[in-house]
């Protein structure tokens, strides 16, 4: 096969295999995937204020709507301008109230100066149901696999675009989560789908999630609560989050 054919034939392959299973057709964190491009996201008007209705999770008071894990006050510390700020090593937080279908708004910003590099910089994540990832890094000029990028569902389905700011800008996720449903025999009836917009940007169209979003290992549903908190990643990096809310859409 002549180069120019055998370049078809692989620019054919990715495509047929992107459209039919774009998380299935790579190896898990393969950095042979390719990368989102970078967008320059448009002007945001940040803070977003919650529509009538909305379920206020953090408003920059105080951090009464969070614990950690075993039930324990949340220990992430309140910093200026109505944020928190991760305490590294004190643990995941989540909300007291668990959910399960969602709109949920939340803006967070990465470390400036910015540290590290690869997944070791701005680490963090919004888990939904405490199991589903949308990850949280800094990936303004910062290469990690596409699979874990900012606004990825971890270790499944990158963004379609890199739409991130500097290190130290707000940005913004807007999440539409439909939780997967499970019959009376606990087998998986429809898997969650996720919708993403990254600083205004769209990034997840409807995914369907392979499963929980798990690290280096690809994991099968398993029947849970139709309603479990959502959770923000302690992932030892000090990323600030602030004015997170919801729209229950089961409500
Ligand atoms: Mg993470």
């Amino acid at each position: 096969m002549g180069p120019v054919r055998g370049m078809v034939c692989v620019a054919l392959f990715a495509a047929v295999a992107c459209a039919q299973d774009p998380a299935g057709a790579w190896p898990q964190h393969s950095r042979k995937r390719p990368l989102p491009p970078v967008v320059q996201p448009p002007p945001q008007m940040l803070p977003v204020a919650p529509p009538q209705g909305a379920v206020v999770l953090f408003d920059g008071h105080d951090l009464s709507g969070w614990r950690e894990a075993k039930g324990s006050p949340a220990r992430w510390r309140l910093v200026e301008g109505g944020a928190m700020e991760i305490v590294a090593g004190t643990g995941d937080i989540c909300t007291r109230g668990g959910f399960g279908d969602v709109e949920l708004h939340v803006e967070w910003a990465t470390p400036n100066p910015p540290r590290g590099s690869d997944q070791d910089r701005g680490n963090s994540g919004v888990f939904l149901m405490q199991t589903y990832e949308v990850q949280v890094l800094d990936s303004y000029q910062n290469v990690t696999y596409a699979d874990g990028q900012a606004a990825a569902i971890y270790g499944q389905f990158p963004p379609t675009v890199n739409a991130s700011r500097a290190p130290g800008e707000w940005q913004s996720y807007d999440i539409v989560f439909h939780r997967p449903r499970f019959d009376a025999g606990g087998r998986l009836v429809t898997p969650a789908r996720a919708t993403v917009r990254h600083n205004g940007v769209l990034v997840q169209d409807d995914v369907k999630l392979l499963g929980p979003t798990t690290h280096m290992v690809r994991t099968p549903y398993s029947a849970h609560p139709d309603r479990l908190p959502i959770s923000l990643q302690d992932h030892g990096h000090p990323v600030r989050y602030r004015n997170i809310w919801l729209r229950d859409l089961e409500k």
